[in-house]
């Protein structure tokens, strides 16, 4: 496209790339989408490994769901989806089980059957040592809802693995709860509709920008351009909102990740995408093996590329994934939201997605996010003149 944008769209992930799809498709507005990295979709992007051509997700394993029909909708308008269903196994004490903990689970590590009552009563019995209303951190409250046993061995190392922060000294909301399922269904998320795109990420985050009024200028940070934007453009800000306004109420914290990746000479590492590793000498959380999320491809047999995932506090230089959300992040996102609202109604800017709200979103609710903004803001913007300001979008 040529001309001045109608609308600029700072960062090319789900939520900014949702938005621009609509602005261009639904109101025939120019879209300016433009982003730091050199590649478009964000931490949803994806490429071939080169050497095996296995679908690999730079960062970390991307898993689709939800039960949100409209996004369900909105989203197959750009890809087909496999019936891949997750499911993650977790090591232990040189054994290997199922989970979210389950029946199987449960009859495992107890070495023995249990029916579901049986095992319910058991669970019900070892949790009853502490109450649940009464937990006064993370290790606590995870006790009074599956017993200390079964948190012993698959959450206590794991979590401190995640948060290198011992559970008795992390707050028991981190947990709201942990499932115990008394059936043999291991199946992970609950939701209606789950997949992978036939064709990757990126092809479906390709597509969803491929219309002409879309523009997607890649290694451009906003903060180097943002003089050079033309004055009272409407802008969504999908960034770091405590890096849009300096850092002014202090920086808010994140956990990263870092990623080991190995091809290794054989056809089958694990026998499965993911397996979590509960032992506390093991260092890494988990291991990926990125062929087993797409069985219906045809992978080469002799090689196959797993990924190492390590867990830590992010420094500035870091790729934030995970908000930590202390209550000193809370009372200064508090203060960035006052911000946020005074930006959108003097300068038009609206904040979304992940790193603009401090919010973990999965996919489905950074796309329907960003279909509500939409629909509230943006779309009376342009269609009735409305102004951009009110509440941040949640
Ligand atoms: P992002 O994808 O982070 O996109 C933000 C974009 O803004 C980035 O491309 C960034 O480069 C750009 N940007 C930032 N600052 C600037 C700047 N100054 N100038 C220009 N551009 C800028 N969701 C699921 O549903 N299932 C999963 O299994 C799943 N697994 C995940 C695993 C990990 C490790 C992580 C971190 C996330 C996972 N998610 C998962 C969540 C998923 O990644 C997010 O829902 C999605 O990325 C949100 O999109 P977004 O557009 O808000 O943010
Ligand atoms: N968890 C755990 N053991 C496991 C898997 C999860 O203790 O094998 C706990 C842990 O506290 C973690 C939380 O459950 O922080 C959520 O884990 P999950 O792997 O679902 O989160 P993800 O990293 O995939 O978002």
């Amino acid at each position: 496209t040529t001309g001045s944008p109608d609308l600029v769209v700072v960062g090319s992930g789900f939520f900014g790339l949702t938005v621009a799809e609509r602005a261009a498709t639904q109101l025939d507005k120019r879209v300016l989408v433009i982003d730091r990295r050199d590649h478009i979709g964000g931490n949803a992007y994806s490429e071939p490994e080169p050497e095996t051509g296995i679908e690999i997700h730079r960062y970390g394993a991307h898993l689709f769901h939800t039960s949100n029909k409209r996004v369900w909708e909105y989203v197959n308008q750009f890809t087909e989806f496999t019936k891949y269903q997750h499911r993650v196994f977790s090591i232990y004490d040189g054994q290997t089980y199922s989970l979210p903990i389950n029946l199987s689970t449960i009859c495992q590590y107890f070495g023995k059957s249990f029916s579901p009552a049986e095992a319910r009563a058991l669970v019900a019995e070892q949790a009853g040592e502490i109450d649940t209303a009464a937990a006064a951190n993370l290790e606590e409250k995870a006790i009074s809802l599956i017993g200390r046993p079964l948190y012993e061995a698959f959450i206590r190392a794991y979590t401190k693995k995640q948060w290198q922060t011992d559970p008795t000294e992390l707050p028991a909301e981190v947990i709201a709860r942990l499932p115990v399922r008394y059936t043999f269904d291991n199946r992970y998320f609950n939701d209606d509709f789950e997949g992978l795109p036939v064709n990757g990420y990126t092809a479906w985050l390709t597509k969803m920008a491929e219309h002409p009024n879309i523009e997607v200028r890649l290694s451009t940070d906003f903060f180097d351009v943002r003089d050079e934007l033309p004055a009272d453009v409407p802008t969504v800000f999908t960034g770091p909102i405590d890096k849009y306004f300096d850092y002014q109420a202090g920086e808010l914290g994140w956990r990263t990740l870092d990623f080991e990746q190995e091809v290794l000479p054989i056809g089958d590492f694990q026998g499965t995408s993911v397996m979590n590793y509960a032992d506390e000498d093991v260092p890494y959380t988990r291991v990926h093996e990125f062929r087993h999320f797409h069985p219906e491809r045809a992978y080469p047999t002799d090689k196959t590329v797993v990924v190492r995932e390590y867990s830590r506090f992010a420094e500035s230089g870091d790729e934030p994934y995970y908000p930590i959300n202390t209550p000193e992040d809370r009372a200064k996102l508090e203060t960035y939201r006052d911000l946020a609202k005074k930006e959108a109604a003097e300068k038009r800017v609206l904040f979304g997605g992940r790193l603009g709200t401090y919010k973990y979103l999965d996919m489905h609710m950074a796309i329907g996010s960003a279909l509500s903004m939409f629909d509230n803001r943006i779309r009376p913007f342009f269609d009735q003149g409305a102004s951009l300001d009110g509440r941040l979008d949640d």
